[in-house]
């Protein structure tokens, strides 16, 4: 599946291509400080981004950095750099879709660390801090 989207200002848009129809929420420390809450993603195979220049990275940690929009803050998306076979894997911020219909929620990271505030309702595969560390190792996500 291929869709749109973009940031809060539209300095940066994008067509997505390879979008499963399943997302996943990241309930770690640095997902919940970064996106404000549950960082909800979609997985895509591919981008093409306009605006590229208005893209800011960040490495949040060993093995993964994040993007966000230069002028309005809106974080764009997680991806996987270190080696392995996780390169490369970049997970779009849900929100920035154009179109949001049609998709679940399937899959929950760092349930573990989940505040006790919210839960989401419906039966998801969830995944631990001991679990994530094991497939990536080193701290946070
Ligand atoms: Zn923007
Ligand atoms: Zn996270």
């Amino acid at each position: 599946m291929q869709r749109t989207g973009q940031c809060l200002c539209g300095a940066v848009t994008y067509t997505a291509k390879g979008l499963r129809d399943e997302l996943s929420a990241c309930h770690c420390g640095m997902c919940r400080r970064w996106a404000g809450g549950a960082f909800l993603a979609i997985s895509t195979e591919g981008v093409a981004w306009q605006g590229e220049d208005n893209i800011q990275t960040i490495q949040s940690s060993d093995w993964a950095e994040r993007g966000f929009c230069k002028k309005c803050g809106s974080g764009l998306f997680y991806r996987v750099t270190a080696p392995g076979k996780f390169h490369g894997v970049t997970s779009l911020a849900f929100g920035t879709l154009d179109d949001q219909s049609g998709l679940s929620l399937t899959k929950e990271w760092f349930i573990d660390r989940k505040p006790e505030a919210y839960t989401f309702a419906g039966e998801h595969h969830t995944v631990t801090e001991a679990e994530v560390l094991a497939m990536f190792g080193g701290e946070g996500s």
